[in-house]
């Protein structure tokens, strides 16, 4: 295709764009972050939609921040609104299961069924399927990793917590946070915990005044070539 073909369809795809009532599709690209260049954090939010989501994604939205959100399909069922916005506002969506069972304790099947009807259910709330798989509680072994190589998924973990489901408490919240917080870190949060959705917008300016830029999971993994089954951060004993 010539250049000039090229911008004509630009113009094209702008001009379609004016018109739509902008679905996710139709929103400007904005260019990929380079974490080698920019002081990348991903703040994962796990367990949702939680009921709360809304005022979250609105305070991420307010200071231009992007998440990832792993989900549990059973709530994307019942929240598919939230799940929609997660994805026109440019958030990556995860999948962390369907009822939240302990995988390493699962049979092939139901670990299998639980991650299908995530996928399904995220596809027809936003028409996007997670790439990324985060089994719940972070366990797996080698049959989870044999089985999300047949998903096409990496599993992804965490390199730090903000034990906010324990402490339930803002301070506290925002204090772990920013103690774990670190460059290309993947930082471990929850949006049914109501105290995570208050103290966001007080974390998320604060690491964006320590230079932090707020990215999605894929952003910070882009560099280590993930392939299916591969589990990142490696935990202590892990071998394949
Ligand atoms: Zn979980």
């Amino acid at each position: 295709m010539s250049r000039h073909q090229i911008s004509l369809l630009a113009i094209a795809v702008a001009a379609v764009t004016a018109l739509a009532p902008s679905p996710a599709s139709a929103q400007p690209k904005k260019a990929p972050v380079d974490c080698e260049q920019v002081k990348c954090i991903a703040l994962t939010f796990d367990d949702g939609p939680g009921q709360y989501a809304g005022t979250l994604l609105d305070t991420l939205k307010k200071y231009d921040a992007k998440a990832t959100f792993f989900l549990e399909g059973q709530y994307v069922k019942s929240r598919p609104a939230f799940v929609k916005r997660m994805a026109a506002e440019g958030h990556e969506l995860g999948n962390h299961s369907y009822s939240h069972p302990d995988f390493t304790k699962s049979e092939a099947g139901k670990i299998r069924s639980e991650i299908q009807k995530t996928q399904d259910a995220v596809k027809q709330a936003a028409g996007v399927e997670p790439k990324l798989l985060r089994p719940p509680y972070g366990l797996a072994d080698l049959q989870v990793s044999d089985i999300a190589t047949e998903f096409g998924m990496p599993m992804i973990l965490w390199t730090g917590g903000s034990h906010d489901w324990d402490t339930k408490n803002v301070e506290a919240i925002k204090k772990k946070t920013l103690e774990v917080a670190q460059r290309d870190g993947i930082i471990l949060m929850h949006d049914w915990v109501k105290q995570t959705v208050d103290a966001m917008p007080s974390i998320v300016k604060t690491l964006q005044s320590k230079g932090y830029t707020l990215v999605t999971v894929s952003d910070i993994v882009k560099r280590q070539n993930l392939q299916p089954g591969d589990i990142f951060p490696v935990p202590q004993g892990w071998e394949r």
